[in-house]
Parts: C-alpha cells; sequence; structure tokens
C-alpha cells in the first residue's frame, strides 16, 4: 500500500539538487486549423494515420505534470520536475483554444505554483490572449514567454498588431513554417520583440522554403538590433536557384550549420524537437 506522506516530505525546504530539465508538457491535445500554415499540421497528421480524431481536444495524461510530486525514491516528496525546468508547453493542441478555456485557469495556476521553473508556448491565436490571462498577470509573468507564430506577410499583419498591445514581459515571434518573404520593419522598429525564429516546413507534401527569404528576415533583425534563429531548413529548401530535399533527422543540424543566428541582448530560449505547423 502507498505509504502517506508527512508535511516535511511532501515540502523539503533544502535546495533542489537535481539539475534543470527540459520537458514537454502537452496539457491538452487537439486542434483546428486556423491559417495556411496549418495546412499541414504534424499533429494533424500522427492523428489521423492512428484513426483518431484531431479536431477533438481532450486533456493528456500530462495535464498536471508541473505540479507532481515524487511518492518514492531518493527525491521522494519534490516534484518530479526538478526546480529551474523549462516546460516546452503544448506542441499538440494550441493553449488559447477555445475548447481548453474551461481547463486553462487551473493551467494557470500551475505555472504560478512553478515559479521557479520556466513556461514557453507558442499560439497562432493572439486575438484570444488578452481574455484569457489570468487575473494577477498585470505586465507578465517573468517566467512564462507566450511566443505567435506568423507563416506569411499576412498572418504577420493580422497577428503582430494585436500580439505587440499585449502585456508581455517578453515577446518572441516565431516564423514557421515560412511560406513567403517577408517584411517585419514596422513591428521590429517597435523595439517590443526580443528576438524572431525563422524554419522551414517538414513532413512529405512540404512547401518550398526560399533561403533568400531567411537571410532577408534575419537582415531586418540585425538592423533592429533584435535576436535571430535559423531553427530548421524545412523539407525543401531553395538555396542558390538549387531545390534541396532534406530528411527530418538533418533539418535542425543544417540550419544550425548555416551560422545565421545572432544572440539578441535578451535572448534565452533554445528550441528544440517537432513544432505544430512543421
Ligand atoms: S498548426 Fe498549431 S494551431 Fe494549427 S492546427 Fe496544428 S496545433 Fe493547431
Amino acid at each position: 500500500m502507498e505509504a502517506r506522506l508527512n508535511q516535511m516530505e511532501l515540502f523539503p525546504t533544502e535546495q533542489d539538487p537535481r539539475p534543470p530539465e527540459s520537458v514537454s508538457w502537452n496539457l491538452w491535445h487537439g486542434c483546428t486549423k486556423v491559417s495556411e500554415g496549418c495546412r499541414h499540421c504534424y499533429m494533424f497528421r500522427r492523428d489521423e494515420a492512428v484513426g483518431r480524431d484531431p479536431a477533438v481536444v481532450t486533456k493528456t495524461q500530462s495535464y498536471s505534470l508541473p505540479i507532481r510530486i515524487l511518492r518514492a525514491g531518493e527525491h521522494r516528496g519534490r516534484y518530479k520536475i526538478p526546480s529551474g525546468s523549462c516546460f516546452y508547453t503544448c506542441f499538440s493542441s494550441d493553449f488559447f483554444h477555445p475548447a481548453a478555456d474551461g481547463w486553462r485557469p487551473e493551467a494557470w495556476d500551475m505555472m504560478r505554483t512553478r515559479a521557479d521553473c520556466t513556461f514557453f508556448f507558442i499560439t497562432k491565436r493572439p486575438e484570444r490572449i488578452a481574455g484569457a490571462l489570468p487575473p494577477d498577470w498585470e505586465d507578465g509573468w517573468e517566467h512564462v514567454t507566450i511566443a505567435v507564430t506568423c507563416e506569411n506577410q499576412a498572418m504577420a499583419d493580422r497577428r503582430l498588431p494585436v500580439y505587440l498591445a499585449l502585456p508581455l514581459c517578453r515577446r518572441s515571434v516565431m516564423i514557421e513554417p515560412m511560406l513567403s518573404r517577408m517584411d517585419l520593419r514596422r513591428y521590429l522598429e517597435t523595439g517590443r520583440i526580443a528576438e524572431v525564429s525563422v524554419g522551414g516546413e517538414s513532413g512529405p507534401d512540404a512547401r518550398i522554403c526560399d533561403f533568400d527569404w531567411v537571410l532577408d528576415v534575419r537582415r531586418q533583425c540585425v538592423e533592429y538590433g533584435v535576436g535571430f534563429s535559423y531553427h530548421q531548413t524545412g523539407a525543401k529548401l531553395l538555396k542558390d536557384g538549387r531545390l534541396y530535399e532534406i530528411p527530418r533527422s538533418r533539418q535542425h543540424e543544417q540550419a544550425k550549420k548555416a551560422g545565421l543566428d545572432v544572440p539578441g541582448t535578451r535572448s534565452r530560449f533554445v528550441l528544440h524537437g517537432d513544432m505544430p505547423g512543421e
């Protein structure tokens, strides 16, 4: 039978001796498509391959991961995820999807409780953020970064004005999958964007990403002193007039080999793994 924990064991007071981790926290799963960037959403691809309806949003088994407590072992009584860890959140849904409105307050509670960790998530629904923030959000929580993703100029022009007006400690823009040349100067010049990360599209039907588009956005970021990261090439990269087909396993590595990353003065996150829309 499971042993009962006393109060001392539940809340150890000495510093957590374990190293911090980078963990995925997919607290709900399922989504609905909102724009061109969603066309080849990897979550849809994977769900449909196993006969599951990707448009049905459900809580996952890892919903309460940040506040789970170890019940046995050397670190019994501590949180399962060590202090200082980074949670990469909601990569098989959208944190601001309307179907999750009833669960989100509890998700904020968990993030508030784990202010000793950081949380990072990306949305294509910035217009829903203002009405979905917790009551004590004020100018933003330092340990929570909400990034917005824009796949082309039209979505940048629709989403960035809304996003830049939000109370956020830190603003990060993802251009992924990059589907067009983009002019971000009027948004970068506000000084409100800390970093921009660019990537191509993955998967069997991936659309082409032109390396010139990537270099162009990088030039704009350098011009305005904004951090830039070339996250991954995507499966089809057009470079110097030649189309390269790049296997999934090499897309991150090839992008890093391009050596384009420019750390912003305030840059702090490192992206990894698959993201929605890849
Ligand atoms: S790409 Fe993102 S927003 Fe679009 S359907 Fe997939 S999870 Fe939802």
